[in-house]
């Protein structure tokens, strides 16, 4: 295993307010609210972004898959060894798949998501020892705020199409 940077609480707080700040610009955007930042091992932020599946019409466009893209491009490297990426809600399949791809050392997620988290939630594929990367996990890191604001956004949402709660099956999904 390489070195994996280890960060103090207060960093990771700091990193996680970063992708908070992300997350509601994608709101703002009219995309589900996840943001995502990515930093190197000395705490420079590499990238950081929101969800764009919407506007870019890309079912890969998490939070997390956005960061990656432009930090691979950034560094010209599509291993992002000595990393820890911070997002505001525990990743999906596609996503903790991806981090494995880019060898990323360390996971830090906000609230957990019980309807599609593949870390701790519904699959732990971050620490599956047959696959042959494992990410350290951190979360619950500001997860009240974290998963608040995707609750808030769903409830604007359900709002504006003027359907009721039940009916809406999205309601606690992050797609
Ligand atoms: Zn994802």
């Amino acid at each position: 295993m390489p070195d994996i940077p280890k960060k103090s609480a207060g960093q990771d707080l700091y990193f996680m307010e970063l992708a908070l700040q992300a997350a509601g610009e994608a709101g703002e955007r009219g995309e589900v609210p996840v943001g995502a930042v990515l930093v190197d091992e000395t705490g420079t932020v590499i990238a950081l972004d929101g969800n764009r599946s919407i506007g870019d019409s890309d079912p890969s466009g998490h939070a997390e898959m956005v960061v990656l893209r432009q930090a691979g491009k950034k560094l010209g490297n599509y291993r992002l060894l000595n990393t820890t990426l911070y997002v505001t809600i525990e990743p999906c399949v596609m996503c903790v798949g991806a981090l494995i791809h880019a060898r990323v050392g360390r996971l830090v997620f906000g609230a957990p998501d019980p309807k599609g988290g593949a870390v701790v939630s519904l699959y732990r594929i971050g620490s599956e020892n047959r696959l042959n990367h494992q990410l350290e996990i951190e979360g619950n890191v500001l997860a009240d705020r974290c998963a608040k604001l995707l609750s808030s956004f769903f409830r604007n949402r359900r709002r504006k199409l003027h359907s009721p709660p039940q009916n809406d099956t999205r309601k606690n999904g992050r797609q």
